[in-house]
């Protein structure tokens, strides 16, 4: 039955190609020379099968394991250089009609709920910028009667108008939940950047089981990127599973024949895909989950998909801790959120009892909580360059062209010197006297690494234009 192509997810999704691709990779792990021989073609950049992932999926010694995160090391550095995207999340509204088993916000919470009013949403911008974020990811429960598409796009629009003497916010991403072809034509009209929707889990019964409300509806949720792509025009999508629903070959090989379905039938694959790895949360028995995906199984997850899908943003979240984020860092991630709340209204702190004298409660609760500032050090100390570069969005580098870009390995001659150049303006803006002298120094080394003289010579003067003042 699996036909990547068909536009029905029941098909696209094949639960019986997922069980034999896994009984198939059980026999193949056996066979060095098979890993060998997928491990070097991963290392020619061109991604891997959703049988081949299965098979590395099954490893389990320490020895291949290593081999396998070199090769993902190599691939991530190919593509995206040593550059990370950041981001962080801003929730509108907690109003939510689904009663997701998993999750703090579900219907049957008896929590505080509120949806920020415009102003409260500039007071939340404010205090992100003053954190130094130009990409937002905006989160909401589903409510169509409290928290219609109408409400979303005039959010959209107060974030894009708020101007700063640091500039603005430069790309609004959104995750709300699926929603119609002509929806998706008014989020794309409105200017999103990437429209990401976690399918939560891929294993049917199991996505039945999990869901209560409208999103219940399996095949109205796993056919939303097609909706999205195909009728609403949107170039960017984020695919993901939620770990620890199911069984994690199961979800990883059906997240990776979603993207060959994407492929297939839009031209191009997931422009991001995230891995949120389940919490604990209000009201949630976190314990009674069968499937908790633990720190070795997710790590090797995460190096599977970045082999499998190099072209792709890989987006990890403050869910994971200071330690583990680090390990994950350098197996594939490529994005990661910063200072992040997910509380509604968390960033400038509002009153967060409602009339009823509830209190509202996070989503769920979250493992890193560092400022960003602290973030970033970190990240420069590791060797790694923090972007805050919006380039790509703001130049029309979306979709189909921007994958020859990434599938190329070309993206990274944008990526390194925007995301020097973000930096530094980062630095003049936000950093103390520490960050100024560790960035600064990465900052001049990196670009004389840039490898095109005329692109370095523009890269430095750039450079000592932003030093002495100027702002892109
Ligand atoms: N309400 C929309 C939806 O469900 O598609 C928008 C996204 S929701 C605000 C963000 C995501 O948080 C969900 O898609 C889910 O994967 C994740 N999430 C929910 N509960 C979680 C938990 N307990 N731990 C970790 N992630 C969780
Ligand atoms: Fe609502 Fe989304 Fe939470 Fe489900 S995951 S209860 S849809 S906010």
């Amino acid at each position: 039955m699996y036909n990547v192509k068909s536009m029905d997810s029941n098909e696209f999704i094949d639960d019986g190609e997922i069980l034999e691709s896994i009984s198939e990779a059980k026999k193949l792990v056996k066979d060095q020379a098979e890993i060998d021989r997928i491990l070097a073609k991963a290392r020619q950049y061109k991604g891997l099968t959703h049988r081949e992932a299965a098979v590395l999926l099954e490893i389990d010694d320490d020895e291949t394991l290593e081999k396998m995160y070199k090769t993902a090391r190599e691939v991530k550095e190919e593509i995206y250089g040593k550059r990370i995207v950041i981001f962080a999340p801003l929730y509108l509204s907690n109003y939510c009609v689904n009663n997701c088993k998993y999750c703090g916000f579900k219907c049957s919470n008896k929590i505080g709920r509120h949806k920020l009013t415009q102003e409260e949403i500039r007071e939340e911008v404010r205090a992100l910028e003053a954190m130094g974020h130009k990409r937002l990811l905006l989160e909401a429960g589903e409510d169509d009667e409290n928290c219609p598409i109408e409400y979303i796009l005039e959010c959209i629009k107060t974030i894009y108008d708020e101007k700063f003497e640091n500039g603005a916010i430069r790309r609004v991403n959104i995750d709300i939940a699926a929603t119609t072809a002509e929806n998706y034509k008014k989020l794309k009209n409105a200017k999103i950047g990437t429209y990401l929707l976690f399918q939560e889990t891929y294993h049917k019964p199991t996505y039945l089981e999990m869901h209560k409300g409208p999103k219940h509806n399996y095949e109205w949720h796993t056919e939303a990127m097609d909706r999205a792509m195909l009728g609403g025009g949107i170039d960017d999508v984020g695919i993901g599973a939620l770990y620890g629903l199911y069984d994690y070959h199961y979800e990883t090989i059906a997240l990776l024949m979603h993207a060959e379905h994407l492929e297939a039938v839009a031209g191009v694959g997931p422009h991001t895909i995230s891995i949120p790895r389940l919490l604990p949360a209000e009201g949630v028995d976190y314990e009674s989950f069968p499937y908790l995906v633990n720190d070795r199984d997710f790590k090797k997850l995460v190096a599977i998909i970045r082999l499998a899908v190099p072209y792709t943003g890989m987006i990890l979240t403050t869910r994971e801790s200071v330690d583990f984020r680090k390990e994950l860092l350098e197996v594939g991630i490529s994005q990661m959120s910063a200072g992040s709340s997910v509380d509604v209204g968390g960033y400038a702190n509002r009153n967060t009892i409602d009339e009823e004298g509830l209190e509202e409660k996070p989503q769920f609760n979250l493992a890193d909580h560092r400022k960003p500032i602290d973030v970033i050090k970190d990240l420069v100390k590791d060797g790694y360059i923090p972007s805050y570069c919006t380039a790509c969005y703001r130049e029309g580098r979306t979709g189909d062209r921007f994958m020859p870009l990434a599938k190329s390995g070309q993206i990274k001659n944008c990526c390194h010197p925007n995301a020097l150049l973000t930096f530094e303006e980062y630095i003049s803006d936000y950093a103390d006297e520490e960050l100024k002298q560790m960035g600064q120094k990465m900052i001049d080394a990196e670009i004389q690494n840039v490898p095109n003289e005329k692109q370095r010579e523009r890269a430095a003067d750039y450079l000592r234009k932003i030093r002495s003042g100027a702002r892109d």
